[in-house]
């Protein structure tokens, strides 16, 4: 395996860094409690200049308008961009619009990647994923309670979902609804439906707050009613009965991505940590940093940073020789174990800043509230931890079953 950095990786990275420190940092505390869609202005004109780096959309290819690189190179590009909450979201990277980008370039028709897909990589609307629901188990994505009934040229939506990153503002939702609820396979009876946010039946109920955050914009989490929404049959991606192996494809991937984010996140927390441990005196002359506990806290994180590091890079290497199905039991271990690093790392950080690392005059506290949602969305950790151990265990001749 080989994870060496080519020059032009090693130049978007530099100039990345350079740019979230000088021109993004200044906003961050913005974030923290506040409207994202009052920022939109100011993001509006960093998204111009991103646009002019020439690393707009770095994660897509050059024929599609997107800087063109690899997925492991954008693997790199991506922990870059964790370093702040605005990072993907202002090169047009961030999840869920990323993951729809996906699935219309590998699913979409020509008239689907007209409508919706040139407009989201252009960055002139946003989108939405909306699978998961009150009324059922998200954890267990073959038991949906949304359905859409096949009604001439037309589908009829029915359903309740919750936590719709992203859909107050979006243009089109990406809808998963069971359409052949007697399919045999249960992995065959949704699919994924495009539903323009102003087709009539499309109700935003509300954003719901998430660790104290109201949430706006594309910062929202919104529960959303459809009701007898009727959009065109021709709004399915892919096949009837794809839903569920579609959403497998844009997860896989999608998880690396979060991954890297992460670790992004997890680099800059270990920073100021450091800054602070050797600024910080608690008694004169005496700064946190000469404390053992606080260079253990030190070093563990450095520890486990590589680790996550290493292994979120072997998973994209996997999938990039192998594909994402032959890496599922590699995607499920990254995915519990650097969520559970991030959070190490984050609540070492902000004891180590005591009674600053509750304020938001840092963003320790920001991604402390956000993250902790890592353990739980793309999958919980139990569920992915019962994935790898069911594939270890296979090999001692037990057959564990969901
Ligand atoms: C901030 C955030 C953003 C999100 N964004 C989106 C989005 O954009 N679109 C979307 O569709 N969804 C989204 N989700 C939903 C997310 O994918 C689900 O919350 C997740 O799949 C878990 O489903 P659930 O909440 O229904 O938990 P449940 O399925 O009710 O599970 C609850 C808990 O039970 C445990 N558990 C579950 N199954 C097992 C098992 N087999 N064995 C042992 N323990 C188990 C786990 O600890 C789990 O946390 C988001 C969630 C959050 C928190």
């Amino acid at each position: 395996m080989d994870f060496t950095r080519s020059e032009r990786v090693e130049d978007a990275v530099a100039t990345i860094r350079e740019f979230l420190a000088e021109e993004v940092a200044p906003l961050e505390p913005e974030m923290a409690g506040g409207s994202f869609r009052s920022m939109l202005p100011k993001l509006q004109a960093l998204r111009e200049e991103v646009k002019s780096m020439g690393l707009w959309l770095p994660q897509i290819s050059a024929e599609h308008g997107g800087a063109g690189f690899s997925f492991l190179e954008f693997a790199h590009i991506s922990e870059e961009l964790g370093r702040s909450p605005l990072g993907h979201y202002l090169f047009n990277c961030q999840a869920p619009d990323a993951g729809n980008m996906e699935i219309l370039i590998d699913h979409g028709t020509d008239e689907q990647k007209e409508r919706f897909l040139g407009p989201l990589l252009a960055g002139e609307i946003r989108s939405c994923f909306s699978m998961t629901e009150p009324g059922a188990p998200g954890s267990n994505p073959t038991w949906l309670e949304t359905t859409a009934v096949r009604d001439g040229d037309e589908f009829v939506i029915d359903g309740r979902k919750w936590f719709t990153s992203s859909a107050d503002g979006a243009a089109f939702a990406i809808v998963m609804a069971v359409t052949s609820p007697d399919a045999d396979n249960k992995y065959a009876r949704a699919s994924q439906i495009i539903v323009p946010t102003d087709t009539p039946g499309f109700e935003l109920v509300r954003n719901i707050p998430v660790m104290g955050e109201p949430g706006d914009d594309y910062a929202s989490h919104a529960e959303v009613v459809y009701d007898g929404v009727r959009v065109p049959a021709s709004n399915i991606l892919g096949a009837e009965g794809a839903g569920f192996a579609i959403a497998q494809e844009r997860l896989g991937p999608g998880r690396i991505h979060h991954c890297m984010r992460w670790i992004g996140i997890s680099e800059r927390a270990l920073d100021l940590m450091c800054r602070r441990a050797a600024k910080r005196e608690v008694a004169p002359g005496k700064p946190l940093g000469t404390r053992q506990i606080v260079q253990a806290w030190i070093a563990e994180s450095r520890a486990e940073i590589d680790a996550a590091r290493l292994m979120v890079m072997h998973a994209a290497w996997t999938i990039d020789r192998e594909g994402t199905y032959a890496a599922r039991s590699e995607i499920s271990t990254i995915k519990f174990y650097v969520a559970g690093v991030l959070q190490r790392v984050l609540d070492r950080a902000i004891q180590v800043h005591g009674a600053l690392g509750m304020t938001d005059d840092t963003p320790l506290a920001y991604w402390y509230r956000h993250e902790r949602a890592a353990r739980i969305y793309d999958g919980p950790d139990e569920v992915h931890k019962i994935v790898v151990a069911r594939r270890i265990l296979r090999d001692y001749g037990i057959e564990v079953k969901r």
